[in-house]
């Protein structure tokens, strides 16, 4: 770790949510969990908001919610060259459905396919599988990351009524949005993103009691975005360094799986330019170096 940290000087805080310039830059914590075993380094008792790590969940939920053909009717499952935020490509698709779940566009057409009779019972339905997923009761909201992101929350809004005049974002425009920003909102810390990445690496299942919490297709579906698109336009080269399936958000959260079961959280907050942690990039490449952790190894193909 003391090795990877100077990485993060090369990054720099989100500031287009003005809450994520509270963060610690120094902040760097890992932690390692298989089973019932949890290795730890660093500063793993800081929080830190989900951000876009909160879209491979929703997307879980969603896939649970409406099955697949359902979703996908809305959203590709294309890779893209393009930053997470950009608009750019939905005009360019005929139709124009955004192309893939990881980009913001994709995930908030997947926020608006959530069942719930309101705004407050979907949130408290992912708020509750989170609960299930981390094994953590107590995990909430931050209102003040919310809140923040709310005051500028002006391109989500605008690729919202983009994709609803073009019928591919369906319902309340605003009521989407805030479900959104609340769930990029909600509190964690390492410990609890990397038993999440274990129970997708383990098929879906809970790596200590070994109940399904996941159906072992939906784990296998955002396995393969977070090769394919996890790392937004940095998807490509991460697969190739690290080969480590993984999901990033502009809080410096980063979640990485292997097929073995283990769960990798990382947080470091100052971001690279694509908007991924740089130390956290730096260490899961270094680690998928030194142990040969990447997927793509023949050693370990399944
Ligand atoms: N809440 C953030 C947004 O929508 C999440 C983006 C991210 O983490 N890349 O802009």
């Amino acid at each position: 770790m003391n090795a990877i940290q100077p990485a993060s000087k090369s990054g720099t805080l989100a500031s287009y949510i003005p809450a994520l310039l509270d963060a610690d830059p120094e902040a760097f914590g890992c932690v390692i969990y298989k089973g019932e075993s949890f290795i730890e380094a660093g500063r793993t008792k800081d929080r830190f908001t989900l951000q876009s790590v909160s879209k491979i969940v929703s997307l879980a939920l969603a896939l649970m919610d409406q099955g697949e053909e359902q979703v996908f009717s809305r959203v590709g499952m294309e890779p893209t060259g393009n930053p997470f935020h950009t608009i750019q490509a939905l005009e360019k698709e005929k139709p124009s459905k955004p192309l893939n779940p990881m980009i913001n566009a994709g995930a908030l057409v997947v926020t608006s396919l959530l069942e719930g009779n309101s705004g407050e019972e979907t949130i408290g339905r992912f708020l509750a599988f989170l609960h299930e997923l981390t094994g953590n009761p107590s995990i909430h909201i931050c209102e003040k990351t919310a809140a923040s992101e709310r005051k500028h929350a002006d391109l989500n809004r605008s690729l919202c009524y983009f994709l609803k005049s073009h019928g591919v974002l369906k319902g309340d425009v605003e009521g989407t949005l805030d479900i959104y920003i609340n769930q990029c909102s909600v509190l964690m810390t390492c410990r609890d993103l990397a038993r999440i990445g274990s129970i997708i690496g383990n098929e879906g299942r809970d790596p200590e009691t070994g109940r399904g919490i996941l159906p072992p297709r939906i784990a296998k579906i955002i396995t393969t975005f977070m090769v394919t698109c996890g790392m937004y336009n940095a998807s490509g080269s991460f697969a190739i360094k690290a080969g480590i399936p993984a999901k990033s958000g502009v809080s410096g959260a980063l979640l990485g799986c292997l097929p073995d079961g283990t769960g990798i959280g990382v947080y470091s907050p100052p971001l690279d330019e694509k908007g991924n942690s740089a130390a956290g990039v730096r260490l899961l490449e270094t680690l998928s170096e030194k142990y040969d952790l990447s997927i793509f190894s023949s050693q370990n193909r399944v």
